[in-house]
């Protein structure tokens, strides 16, 4: 089983079939897994529970919420007891391929897949290549493409379904800063939002280890939608990012030094009706529209991806090769995403892609109102597990666009 990309998708796969005795080789195009970690990774405390992450992949724990703008001001929700972690996404990586080894399956890093096709008798065969360029051949039964959004393998959805393709575009900050700075972020999750701080996005403040923060933006564009006039007509997102930096730690009172830059794509397909598999080639986590663009988040659906497709895997393998378990894969991924992953989607386009003048922020600042009322738990209900229906009549006529 060759298995390409080590990202949460990809590692998570290799350590369960490792684990099962199976012969797997995971390969990722990065030399080392702590690098470009490009993701902020915030998850709720359940997922780390569910998922059977261990503490030395968390690098903070979150109790609050704060929800800055429209405008300066800001709105909290505080719970009495931890509601979440931000992993350390590098760690995260390493922890899950390291995993992947002890069970006995291979690790290569520095390997980049060009292209795989089926060979006249079954095995499949894809090409791979080295950072200086040489090329390996490897012969394999199955092949999964975990290369994230680039989707290096399968390629792109199909161009019928262009117009629900999202994209969201981040950059992200690792800052390190004086330990009372970092105690003003240190308990929660704080979101930039409005036009004045991100328009068509948000931005914010995560805190890692001690002294260290994420500050990150992230700006969506819907190409289907003809927004590439409308994207080039904003600011680049590093002017938006240095904005932001400036309003919430002003270099005089914070004194920070920049450690990393890093970002990334985050691509999904709003009804993810793209094709999962072509013969024994299989899309997992982003590479088939996993990551929800409505806060961002990827991580624990692109191992909801892999928790559901190993044992069907497992399935095929045991029963010499037969790809028949498989079929059930798409409908069982559409079920452990739940009903309300295409509202989410849409409720992102609307939301985000919408930001662009003053009717769209008094629109949020209404829906914020909203919400003031409810429970931090309550607010990560709707925001980690999209649960719409809490919100009812409330909700509703925002997320059909009535206002
Ligand atoms: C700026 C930013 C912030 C984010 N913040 C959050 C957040 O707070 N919470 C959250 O849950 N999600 C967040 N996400 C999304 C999340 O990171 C992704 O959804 C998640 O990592 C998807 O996992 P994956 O394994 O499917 O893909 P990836 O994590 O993208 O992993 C794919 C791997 O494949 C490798 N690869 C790619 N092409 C090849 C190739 N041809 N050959 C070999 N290897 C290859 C890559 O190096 C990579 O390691 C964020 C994303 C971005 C860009």
């Amino acid at each position: 089983m060759l298995v390409v990309g080590a990202g949460p998708a990809g590692a998570d796969l290799a350590r369960r079939l490792a684990l099962a005795g199976i012969d797997v080789l995971l390969v990722d195009q990065l030399p080392d897994l702590a690098q470009a970690a490009f993701s902020s990774a915030a998850m709720p405390l359940a997922a780390l529970e569910r998922f059977g992450l261990p503490a030395q992949v968390v690098a903070s724990r979150w109790s609050r919420w704060e929800l800055i703008g429209p405008g300066p001001g800001s709105r909290h929700w505080q719970a009495p007891s931890p509601m979440g972690v931000v992993l350390d996404f590098g760690a995260l990586r390493g922890w899950l391929a390291d995993q992947c080894q002890r069970w006995n399956g291979r690790v290569r890093l520095g390997l980049r897949a060009v292209s795989s096709q089926r060979d006249p008798d079954g095995t499949m065969s894809t090409e791979l290549r080295d950072r200086g360029g040489r090329r390996l051949q490897v012969r394999s039964a199955w092949v999964v493409d975990a290369s994230g959004q680039g989707r290096a393998l399968l390629g792109e959805p199909p161009l019928s379904l262009a117009a629900e393709l999202v994209r969201g575009v981040g950059v992200e900050w690792l800052l390190e800063v004086p330990a009372a700075c970092w105690q003003r972020w240190a308990d929660r999750l704080a979101f930039c939002l409005g036009t004045d701080w991100v328009p068509q996005g948000y931005g914010w403040v995560f805190p890692m280890q001690p002294g260290r923060l994420k500050l990150g933006v992230c700006r969506l564009e819907d190409l289907g939608a003809g927004q590439p006039e409308a994207g080039a007509s904003q600011p680049p997102l590093g002017t938006v990012l240095q904005r932001l930096l400036g309003r919430l730690l002003p270099a005089g009172e914070a004194g920070f030094q920049v450690l990393d830059r890093h970002g990334g794509l985050i691509r999904s397909t709003i009804g993810r009706r793209e094709p999962h598999r072509r013969g024994r080639l299989i899309g997992l986590g982003d590479a088939v529209s996993t990551a929800n663009l409505l806060g961002g988040e990827g991580i624990r659906h692109a191992l909801t991806s892999s928790a559901v497709l190993a044992p069907l895997l497992l399935q095929a393998l045991a029963s010499g090769d037969n790809p028949a378990p498989l079929q059930a894969y798409e409908d069982q991924l559409r079920r452990a995403l739940g009903w309300c992953w295409p509202l989410s989607g849409r409720l992102a386009r609307r939301t985000w892609l919408g930001l662009r003048g003053p009717a769209a922020d008094r629109r949020l600042e209404r829906l914020l109102n909203g919400l003031q009322q409810n429970r931090a738990e309550d607010l990560s209900a709707l925001l980690f597990d999209y649960r719409f229906e809490r919100y009812g009549l409330r909700a509703l006529p925002y997320l059909l666009g009535w206002r």
